[in-house]
């Protein structure tokens, strides 16, 4: 198996002599930790992918190509109440940065209503959404009015048409009626992200960039990865960082690379400046992996907690969330497992010779945690 095991959290009642090796994390009287925690490779645990369904109303073909998947138990589907207290769990050893996503997450139902409760938490510097678009003119007041503070809408092409072949369902005017909405309740740093695939939307890639200009979003080009659910994925599919940047310098002239702030260091996008001073970003998660600076861990919907993509398996924590563990019976599981991650999935991943999609199909059947919608992108 090529994949990155997850090793399980060892003894929870010893986390508080877990200092040393690996990390500068430390335990204090009142239990909570101190100083920064950090994984085998010095990476530290400070965003968070929080997917809050697996379900999704799109069936893009690079993520979701199949009609009907293994869903997760609804019963398992963590609460709001549940997902906070995680949450809460997370900042305290160090995540600041929180990202809801799926499926799709428009589809939960009162989303707000956990955005508002996350808002309020003093440790989270960063609360962001990634969605598809087609709920968020209905939903793109609420979102705001509850704290909500960035989004970013998936939004491969401006064709309409191309737009129901890629998705398989219709809609296209839906997300940017959503875009609209965002930008009339007062989002700002809205970014568009874009698989850029062969013979699929890379004819776009200058169009994208321009629209996402004249709608003052920045627009994110993702290399089409070989994760979960894209059991379609071929290498000769993929349109790598340096071909989006012929394509854009073609289009759009000479960009010039942005050096990022401390802040923005461990982001998975490049970012470039185009000489009208355009900003724009390239995620190259295919061909130049960022695995050495990964500073992220991803939560399902029913509470299983992934610190790579790419990982075979991941942490239960609705199991004890659910028995009634302690905040410090949490941590203590996820302190020493933050602590040995030694996953670099993409790089190994590149390192293949006969590249291929990650997971067969009915691998995904058996199990839908290996899916991309379950872990959230
Ligand atoms: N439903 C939401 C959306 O469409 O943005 C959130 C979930 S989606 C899984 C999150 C991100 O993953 C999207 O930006 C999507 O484009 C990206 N994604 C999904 N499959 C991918 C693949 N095979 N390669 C690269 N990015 C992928």
């Amino acid at each position: 198996m090529h994949l990155t095991r997850l090793r399980l959290a060892g003894d929870p009642r010893g986390w508080g002599r877990l200092i040393g090796r690996g990390s500068d994390c430390s335990v204090g009287d009142n239990g909570k930790a101190m100083g920064e925690l950090r994984d085998t490779l010095g990476r530290p645990l400070r965003n968070l992918r929080l997917s809050v369904t697996d379900r999704c109303n799109l069936r893009c073909n690079y993520c979701m190509p199949e009609e009907e998947y293994v869903w997760l138990a609804r019963e398992h589907l963590l609460t709001f109440e549940e997902l906070s207290r995680l949450v809460e769990v997370f900042v305290s050893v160090g995540v600041t940065r929180i990202r809801l996503t799926g499926g799709e997450p428009l589809l939960r139902r009162d989303l707000d209503v956990l955005v508002a409760e996350l808002a309020r938490k003093p440790g989270i510097r960063d609360l962001a959404m990634t969605t598809n678009g087609l709920l968020l003119a209905e939903q793109a007041d609420a979102l705001k009015r509850a704290g909500l503070h960035r989004v970013t809408v998936s939004l491969d092409t401006l064709d309409p048409r191309r737009f129901e072949r890629l998705t398989r369902r219709e809609g296209h005017d839906r997300v940017l009626a959503g875009l609209e909405a965002a930008r009339r309740a007062g989002f700002r740093g809205t970014k568009l992200d874009a698989v850029v695939m062969r013979g699929v939307n890379d004819d776009e890639i200058g169009a994208l960039l321009r629209f996402a200009r004249s709608i003052g979003a920045e627009m994110r080009f993702i290399e089409y990865m070989d994760v979960g659910g894209a059991t379609r994925w071929t290498r000769e599919q993929v349109v790598s960082r340096a071909e989006i940047l012929a394509a854009v310098e073609r289009e759009l002239g000479p960009w010039s690379p942005i050096v990022p702030s401390e802040e923005e260091g461990s982001a998975p996008a490049e970012r470039f400046r185009l000489a009208d001073g355009t900003t724009f970003g390239v995620i190259a998660s295919t061909t130049a992996p960022f695995c050495g600076r990964c500073d992220r861990s991803r939560l399902t919907a029913d509470g299983v907690w992934y610190l790579c993509l790419y990982a075979a398996s991941g942490l239960d924590l609705r199991s004890p969330l659910r028995r009634g563990a302690s905040d410090d019976e949490l941590r203590a599981r996820l302190v020493p497992t933050w602590r040995r991650r030694d996953d670099r999935g993409a790089e190994e991943r590149l390192a293949l010779h006969d590249r291929t999609a990650s997971q067969p199909a009915a691998a995904l059947k058996g199990d839908p945690h290996l899916e991309m919608h379950t872990r959230g992108g």
